[in-house]
């Protein structure tokens, strides 16, 4: 029998103002997507594609479902970005584990699309499982370019392959046998960007609670710069037999999904599928290609004291929340006043001046300051044409860039601008390849001092 324990936390971050990322906990699924896309697109990319790959994946609970589960995720992001205009071009990255039983007995399955990862610690070390579906990372993999060059790469945002662009998705899915004491971590790529690799397993490796783990992961992040949003989850693999487990789960302060994941794991034990298993542990991503016939039956496990715990750390939270909620309600509310008796130029100004987007303008692309569409009179300032001719423009990015795309500085607009032209003349092949925009060439006030 084995149970996940874990722990999640999310934070919007120092520099955006909205929270794109969305993290997945439940007994046997856990997931984070990062979501991308002008206006609203990219929160509502990240919470279709967890709400619909959740829905398939509860229907089919298996490693060939996880799969079916991520299609069926790209297609919801998909056919959602055609039914509204403001949400056309958005996508979603998305990294997941469940815990399914095969024939073989309890598996972990991952699955990935994009460049949120997915690490494991094991006897203290960790060790990325996850490949990032990245321009960057190709350079790497074709060894044009070291893991180190790579980590500061302006191009190591633009992803090769992500959820709701297409209407089909091929994600890299893989499986493992769960190993009591191993951790495993799913997380945002800001956390991975902000925070180095030997600072997440010390972390990891130092705090035994994985809701404390978590948040602290976050913390770092935040501390770091905390320049994008930042979404974390923590899976602590318990293996035992079920007075074990319950032991284990039943002492000390457990999140509330460790204690539903009593119920869960039930389900897990009770169910008897044929499955081709994948080879156990590997790291480099295998596709699932097997046939599986699933027939779940709940067992006569109680989970009555389970439910009893679940439902008290429910109250907690939402309680926690609703405190929380008062206070940022009357701190806003403090906020708006203070700006509007001391005439609020200056915080208008500051926020609209700290603000950048690129832009479609007659025909190329452009980079703008301030906020899209103008904020209360002050209207945005075009900063720099870049020379990118609009049918230059990859074809994935071209509603996003007409919409325009927010970026938190100069310098994150224009390793947008020269990413759009880095990757229409890697994946272009044949034509002959454009001359490189100005964007793309360092300058001074575009350096940003390399992290060691
Ligand atoms: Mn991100």
């Amino acid at each position: 029998m084995t149970v996940l324990r874990s722990g999640s936390a999310s934070d919007v971050g120092r520099v955006r103002t909205v929270n794109e990322d969305l993290a997945l906990e439940s007994p046997t699924l856990f997931a984070v997507a990062d979501g991308m896309g002008g206006h609203a697109g990219g929160e509502v990319a990240s919470h279709t594609a967890i709400e619909a790959l959740q829905e398939e994946f509860r229907l089919h609970p298996s490693v060939e479902g996880l799969v079916e589960a991520v299609r069926h995720a790209n297609l919801a992001v998909w056919e959602r970005s055609h039914e509204e205009s403001d949400l056309r071009g958005m996508g979603t990255t998305l990294t997941a584990a469940a815990l399914v039983a095969t024939s073989d007995g309890d598996r972990i399955v991952m699955a990935n699309v994009g460049d949120s990862r997915s690490y494991r610690l094991r006897d203290g070390s960790l060790a990325q499982l996850s490949h990032d579906h990245s321009v960057a990372e190709e350079l790497v993999d074709r060894g044009q370019l070291s893991e180190a060059e790579a980590a500061i790469h302006p191009h190591r945002h633009i992803l090769t392959r992500a959820l709701g662009v297409s209407s089909d998705v091929d994600p890299d899915v893989w499986e493992m046998a769960p190993r009591q004491g191993d951790r495993y971590l799913l997380c945002s790529d800001g956390l991975s960007n902000e925070v180095s690799e030997s600072r997440i397993e010390k972390a990891l490796s130092s705090t035994p609670d994985p809701q404390e783990a978590a948040r602290k992961l976050v913390q770092m992040a935040l501390d770091n710069g905390g320049n994008d949003n930042i979404t974390v989850v923590v899976l602590d693999v318990v293996v035992g037999d079920e007075r074990a487990v319950t032991a284990a789960t039943e002492n000390g302060d457990l999140p509330a999904s460790a204690v539903d994941a009593l119920a869960g794991a039930a389900v897990v034990e009770a169910a008897s599928l044929g499955t081709a298993a994948l080879q156990d542990g590997a790291p480099s991503p295998a596709k699932a290609t097997t046939s599986v016939s699933s027939l779940l039956s709940r067992s006569g496990t109680d989970p009555a004291s389970g439910m009893r715990a679940m439902t008290a750390r429910a109250a907690e939270v939402s309680e926690r929340l609703r405190s929380r909620r008062i206070t940022f309600r009357v701190l806003a509310f403090v906020v708006v006043l203070a700006a509007i008796v001391a005439g609020g130029f200056a915080v208008v100004r500051w926020y609209v001046d700290s603000s950048y987007f690129v832009k479609l303008h007659q025909g190329q692309v452009t980079i703008y300051e301030g906020r899209m569409g103008g904020f209360v009179g002050i209207q945005p300032k075009l900063v720099q044409r870049t020379g990118i001719a609009a049918d230059a423009v990859p074809s994935a990015y071209l509603q996003d860039v007409e919409n325009g795309v927010e970026e938190p500085s100069l310098s994150a607009s224009r390793s947008y601008a020269c990413g759009l032209w880095h990757i229409e003349n890697s994946v272009s092949q044949g034509k002959p390849p454009t001359p490189k925009p100005s964007v793309c060439l360092p300058s001074n006030s575009n350096r940003k001092a390399a992290k060691p």
